[in-house]
């Protein structure tokens, strides 16, 4: 079992997160219970998971297959089963097989080909993913994901692979000392959202997954549906 500062140092800061999610909600006339919380765990241990699952999170991000496979098996033995997985980091064309598995959502659908690869390895597998595309909204070269142009040139492509329900956008805004700058990266990735849904109505496009620690608040102002929040939680990571 976690030890009990840990646990309650989490509780607290997992407190402290939802009460500042749900300011930022009422701010706009949102409801809280509308933006969902997916703690970002990469890099620490399951203990802290565990930690923050008896804290009523229930949703948990990871960025790296190799440190998600192995917290998730070792959850399933320790009987957390009601962890909800959610894949939010880049997957390699090679590797795609390893995100078919028991996720709720992947984020980071961020090209063409591995949307083609993951639609092909969930056929083989018998499943439909739910993912979401990860857009480059501020076209900064280090970020992955689709141009808005992009995407709308190939949305209707995309929704026709049978291996994967795409339920909406994810977009992560660089990063800014003044938060309020990021504000025109989550209003741009709404717009294409609308755009996106206008063109292609059959389509779901209802998640905008955007907001972090530095910036979740604006981007539930600005519509965010999910927020991936790591060290507001579990502290800040080394490296
Ligand atoms: C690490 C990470 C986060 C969380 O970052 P924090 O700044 O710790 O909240 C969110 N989204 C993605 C894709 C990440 O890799």
């Amino acid at each position: 079992m976690p030890d009990v500062t840990r646990t309650e140092e989490i509780a607290a800061r997992l407190n402290e997160v939802r009460m500042r999610m749900a300011a930022a909600a009422q701010r706009v006339g949102r409801r809280p219970s509308d933006v969902r919380l997916v703690a970002v765990s990469k890099t620490y241990p399951l203990e802290d998971i565990e930690a923050a699952l008896a804290a009523g999170q229930v949703d948990f991000g990871e960025n790296r297959l190799e440190e998600l496979w192995p917290k998730v098996k070792a959850a399933q033995e320790r009987g957390l089963g009601a962890i909800r997985w959610h894949m939010i980091g880049a997957i390699q064309s090679r590797k795609s097989r390893d995100a078919i598995g028991p996720f709720a959502l992947i984020h980071s659908v961020d090209r063409v080909k591995i949307a083609q690869r993951l639609s092909r390895d969930a056929v083989a597998a018998n499943c439909v993913l739910n993912v979401l595309l990860e857009v480059n909204v501020s076209g900064e070269a280090s970020k992955h994901g689709f141009t808005p142009g992009e995407l709308l040139v190939t949305a209707g492509d995309l929704l026709a692979l049978p291996g994967l329900h795409i339920c909406g956008l994810m977009t992560m805004a660089p990063f800014e000392v003044e938060p309020e700058r990021t504000r025109p990266v989550f209003q741009g990735l709404r717009r294409l959202r609308d755009e996106l849904t206008a063109r292609h109505p059959k389509g779901e496009w209802r998640e905008l997954s955007m907001g972090m620690t530095n910036d979740f608040e604006i981007a539930i102002e600005e519509g965010a549906t999910i927020v991936r929040i790591g060290s507001a939680i579990f502290g800040p990571r080394n490296g």
